[in-house]
C-alpha cells in the first residue's frame, strides 16, 4: 500500500515535468532552425572551419534564437541510390518536428543531394550553398531562385605564379594526385593548368602511385623542383586518405617545397597557396542565412560572383624554404607565425639591455670618479709637497741665526788665517810649513762653510718626493748636523742615540729630516724656559721586527691633555708666533711613508714623539700601506 506522503511527492514532480516539456516546446516553436548538411565527415578539417565561420556569424545575430543542426553525408565512403534513400528517409523523419527555416549545403556533393531531394524533404525551404566550387568537378548549373550562395573558384595558377616568384630557379613542377574519380578530376584540372607553365618548367605527374613509390620519388626530387597537390582520397595501393592527410604525407616525404589547394593544408608541412579559406566561406554563408531568416527574398540578394581567395602560408615553412618575411605580401594570411627574437625575448632583452646600460653608466661614472680621484690625489700630493717645501723654508727662517753663525765661524777663521799669512809675507818670514798649515786651515774652514750651505740647499731645494732606500741613522745624523748650531745657540744639549744600524727604510730622505727638524725645534721650544742643566733633547732610533722607530724626547713643559686631540690639526699652536703647521705636515709626511706619528706627554715632565716607519723588506720592497696595531 502506497503511503499518502509518496503520493504528495509524486504530484509536484508530474507538474514540473509538464512545465519542462511545455517550456521546451515553446523554444522550438519560437526559434528558427538551420540545417547544415555536409557532404563528407564531421571531422574533415575544412568542415570544422566552415562550421566555425557559420556558427560565429549565425549566432552573432543577437536577440533571435537560431538553432543550428548539422548532418553529414559521409561522402565519398557512403554513396549510391540505396544510401541516398536511407539518408532521405532519415532526414525527413528526424526533422518532421523541427522543419528547418534554411538549409545550408556544404560542398558540391551536398548541394547536389539537396537539389535532388529537397522537394520530398523540405519543400520551399531556401538553400544556401557554401564551399561549392564553381567549375569543379563541373560548372555549377543554373540554380533555382531560392538556392543561393557564393561559389568558390580555385586559383591553381595564382598559387603556381606565387611559388615561382619565390623560387625563381624552378625548372620542374611535380603534381601529386590520387586514384578516386574525384582525384582524377583534380588530375585533369592540373593537366589543363600545367599547359600554361613557363616553357623552362618541366611537368611531372605522380598520379595514383602506391605510397612507397610516391614517397621514394618525392624524397629524391632535386632542389629546383616544386610540388603541387590537392591531396587525394586514395593512393595507387588503395589506401584511403583525407586530402589533408595525403597533403601531410606528401609534405613529409618531399625534399622540396610543397604547395596546395586548401587552406586546411596549412600546418601539415605544406608552404601554402592562393586558397579559398573555409572559415570565410562559412561566414559568407552565415551572412546569407541571416538575411534569409530576416525575410530577405533569396533572388533579391546581391552576391559576389565567387569568394575571395587569399594567399595563405605557414610561416614555419616559408622560413624553412628560405622565403624572406618581407617577400610575403602584407595582405597574406600568415599562420603558425614564428615570433621574432624580439617578440620572444622582449622582456628579457629590455631588462638585459637596461642592466647593461645601467652597468655601462655605472662603469663610466666610476671611471670618471676614478680619474677625478687620481687628479685630486695628484693635486693633493703636489700641494702636500709644496706645503712641505714652504714649511722647510720656514724652518730655514728659524735656523737663520744659527746658520749664519755656523757660516760666520769658518769665514772668520779664514779671514784670521789670511791676515796671519799676509803679516808673515810682509815681515819676510819665509816658513813654508807654517804657510802650508795656514792654507790647510783655510781649506778646511772653507769646506766647513760650504758643507753648511750644501746641507741647507738640499733641505730647501724644491724636489719631487723620492721613494728610495735610505738608512735612517744616516738621515738622522745629517739632519742633526743642521740642528747642532741652533742647539748650541740655545744652550741645549742635543743627544743623538742611534739604534743598531742599519735601519733601512724606503722614502724621501729630505722629508724624513724635515720631520726630525720639526720635532727637535718643538722640543727646543719646550725646554727653552728650563734651567740650562735640564735642557736636554734626546734623538734616538730603534729597530723592531718589521719596523723602525725614531723618537725625539724632551724634559720640557709637556702638553696639556686638552691640547692632545688637536695637536696634529693644521694651525693649532700654543706659541705666540707659531704657525701650527709643523706637526700636521710631519704627520702627513710620516703617513705618506706608511708610518705613524705618536706622542706621549706628561705635563711638567716632558714629551716624547715617536715616528714608526715600516722597514725595507729583505726582498727590497717596502709596504705602501701598513696596518699598525
Ligand atoms: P708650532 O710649533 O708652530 O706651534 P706645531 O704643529 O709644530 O706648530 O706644534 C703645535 C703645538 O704642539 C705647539 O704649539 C705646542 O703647543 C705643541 N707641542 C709640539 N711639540 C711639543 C713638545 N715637544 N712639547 C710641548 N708641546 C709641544
Amino acid at each position: 500500500m502506497k503511503s499518502p506522503i509518496a503520493r504528495w511527492v509524486r504530484f509536484p514532480l508530474f507538474v514540473l515535468c509538464l512545465l519542462a516539456l511545455s517550456g521546451g516546446g515553446a523554444v522550438a516553436a519560437d526559434s528558427r532552425s538551420v540545417l547544415v548538411l555536409y557532404s563528407n565527415g564531421r571531422l574533415v578539417p575544412g568542415n570544422v572551419s566552415v562550421e566555425a565561420g557559420l556558427r560565429s556569424t549565425i549566432e552573432s545575430s543577437a536577440g533571435r534564437p537560431v538553432v543550428v543542426f548539422t548532418e553529414f553525408l559521409d561522402n565519398p565512403e557512403f554513396t549510391g541510390d540505396g544510401y541516398e534513400r536511407t539518408m532521405t528517409t532519415y532526414l525527413r523523419d528526424k526533422y518532421v518536428g523541427h522543419p528547418p527555416s534554411v538549409i545550408v549545403a556544404v560542398a558540391r556533393e551536398s548541394l547536389d543531394f539537396v537539389l535532388r531531394h529537397r522537394d520530398e524533404l523540405f519543400p520551399g525551404v531556401p538553400v544556401v550553398h557554401a564551399a561549392v566550387f564553381n567549375s569543379f568537378p563541373k560548372p555549377v548549373g543554373p540554380l533555382p531562385a531560392d538556392v543561393v550562395g557564393v561559389p568558390v573558384g580555385y586559383e591553381i595558377a595564382g598559387t603556381i605564379d606565387q611559388a615561382l616568384r619565390w623560387h625563381p630557379k624552378t625548372d620542374r613542377m611535380v603534381f601529386v594526385t590520387g586514384s578516386t574519380p574525384r582525384d582524377l578530376e583534380w588530375e585533369r584540372l592540373f593537366r589543363s593548368t600545367a599547359t600554361a607553365l613557363p616553357p623552362q618548367v618541366k611537368v611531372e605527374f605522380l598520379a595514383g602511385l602506391p605510397i612507397d613509390a610516391l614517397s621514394q620519388r618525392l624524397a629524391e626530387l632535386d632542389a629546383r623542383t616544386l610540388v603541387f597537390t590537392a591531396g587525394f582520397y586514395q593512393s595507387g595501393d588503395a589506401l584511403r586518405f583525407t586530402p589533408r592527410d595525403a597533403a601531410a604525407l606528401v609534405a613529409q616525404k618531399s625534399a622540396v617545397p610543397v604547395y596546395g589547394t586548401f587552406s586546411s593544408f596549412l600546418g601539415t608541412g605544406v608552404v601554402g597557396g592562393v586558397v579559398p579559406r573555409f572559415e570565410a566561406m562559412g561566414r559568407q554563408a552565415g551572412d546569407i542565412v541571416n538575411a534569409l531568416l530576416d525575410g530577405t527574398v533569396p533572388s533579391s540578394l546581391e552576391l559576389p560572383e565567387r569568394t575571395r581567395n587569399t594567399l595563405s602560408v605557414d610561416q614555419r615553412q616559408t622560413r624553412r624554404w628560405g622565403i624572406a618575411d618581407r617577400d610575403i605580401p602584407a595582405d597574406a594570411y600568415v599562420e603558425f607565425r614564428q615570433p621574432t627574437f624580439w617578440e620572444v625575448y622582449r622582456t628579457a632583452a629590455l631588462i638585459g639591455g637596461g642592466v647593461i646600460l645601467l652597468q655601462s653608466a655605472l662603469i663610466a661614472a666610476l671611471m670618471l670618479e676614478h680619474r677625478r680621484r687620481l687628479k685630486a690625489e695628484g693635486t693633493l700630493v703636489q700641494r702636500g709637497s709644496e706645503l712641505a717645501h714652504a714649511s722647510r723654508l720656514a724652518i730655514a727662517g728659524e735656523l737663520t741665526a744659527s746658520i749664519a753663525h755656523e757660516i760666520n765661524q769658518p769665514l772668520a777663521a779664514i779671514l784670521a788665517n789670511t791676515e796671519a799669512a799676509e803679516l808673515m809675507m810682509k815681515s819676510g818670514m819665509q816658513k813654508p810649513e807654517v804657510i802650508g798649515n795656514i792654507l790647510a786651515d783655510i781649506r778646511r774652514d772653507d769646506l766647513r762653510a760650504s758643507d753648511v750651505i750644501a746641507r741647507l740647499r738640499s733641505l730647501l731645494a724644491r724636489h719631487a718626493v723620492a721613494r728610495q732606500p735610505i738608512e735612517l741613522n744616516e738621515a738622522i745624523a745629517q739632519g742633526c748636523a743642521l740642528l747642532d748650531a741652533e742647539a748650541r745657540r740655545r744652550a741645549i744639549e742635543l743627544a743623538v742615540r742611534p739604534g743598531p744600524s742599519p735601519l733601512p727604510i724606503v722614502g724621501d730622505q729630505i722629508q724624513i729630516q724635515q720631520v726630525l727638524i720639526n720635532l727637535v725645534l718643538n722640543a727646543m721650544d719646550a725646554v727653552g724656559e728650563l734651567p740650562e742643566s735640564r735642557r736636554t733633547i734626546v734623538v734616538s732610533t730603534d729597530r723592531h721586527p718589521d719596523h723602525v722607530t725614531l723618537s725625539v724626547s724632551d724634559r720640557g713643559h709637556g702638553i696639556a691633555p686638552e691640547h692632545l686631540p688637536r695637536l696634529f690639526d693644521s694651525f693649532f699652536s700654543t706659541k705666540s708666533r707659531g704657525m701650527g703647521l709643523g706637526l700636521s705636515i710631519s704627520r702627513s709626511i710620516v703617513e705618506a711613508h706608511a708610518g705613524r706619528l705618536r706622542v706621549e706627554s706628561t705635563p711638567g715632565k716632558g714629551t716624547v714623539f715617536h715616528v714608526d716607519l715600516p722597514s725595507l723588506r729583505p726582498d727590497g720592497t717596502a709596504p705602501k700601506e701598513y696596518r699598525w696595531t
